[in-house]
């Protein structure tokens, strides 16, 4: 597995070089974004550590502009807390962050658990539900329900994306068209009953998780 770390701050890149090779992963090493955003449009690894703060072309803008052609698993590194809800929405699109100052130890933990939820083994088809639209109905194997234009809503937004993290607002205006206003406990509320309905198909799992304080998101049990 190959590993591109786009950090500025030498010392903690070769820091998090020297973890990642001890754990049996390839790397490279970026420090301007301009750069790094070239190449890893011509070469790109299995998974981009991207630090937010660089000279040249800025983490968010490396990671929309990736976005546009890759799912190349993304862990943004950042020391804004404010920042987070935005790097793992849709506009940004990263998979993960980490803030900073971090131990590179939970960074590679980190690495570890983003590539394992981004294998092909967790993709929704694999997980095996299928969605039938025009009959907004959910199947899994032999078994199938009924589901509101919401909740099917729900869980094709979530599914197209197993393991990203979508708060409220992110799902009302992928559900709703027009701009209505939705409280989050509504939001809520419809989370609740598909998963009530999911679990009818597959009493044995959990597909959508909370994530506390962000929002959802959708992954088979970790
Ligand atoms: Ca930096």
């Amino acid at each position: 597995m190959k590993v591109a770390i786009v950090e500025d701050e030498q010392k903690l890149a070769s820091l998090l070089t020297d973890y990642l090779l001890e754990e049996g992963y390839e790397t490279t090493h970026y420090t301007d974004g301009t750069a790094a955003l070239e190449a890893l449009q011509q070469d790109p690894p299995d998974l981009i550590l991207l630090d937010l703060m660089l000279p040249g072309t800025d983490g968010m803008t490396i990671c929309r502009e990736i976005r546009k052609t890759s799912a190349v698993p993304i862990i943004m590194m950042t020391a804004r807390v404010e920042e987070i809800d935005r790097l793992l929405g849709l506009e940004i699109g990263a998979d993960d962050y980490i803030c900073k100052p971090y131990s590179p130890r939970e960074l590679v933990a980190r690495t570890k658990a983003v590539l394992r939820r981004t294998q092909p083994s967790q993709s929704p088809s694999t997980i095996g539900f299928e969605l039938v639209e025009h009959e907004a109905m959910v199947k899994l194997n032999t078994r199938s329900c009924e589901l509101t234009q919401v909740e099917l809503g729900l869980l094709k937004t979530m599914m197209a994306h197993p393991g990203r993290i979508y708060n409220r607002q992110q799902l009302i205006d992928r559900i709703y068209s027009d701009n209505r206003v939705v409280s989050d406990r509504t939001v809520d509320s419809h989370v609740k009953k598909l998963r009530q309905k999911l679990k009818q198909l597959d009493n044995d799992a959990e597909y959508i998780h909370s994530v506390y304080g962000i929002g959802y998101k959708f992954e088979e049990n970790t």
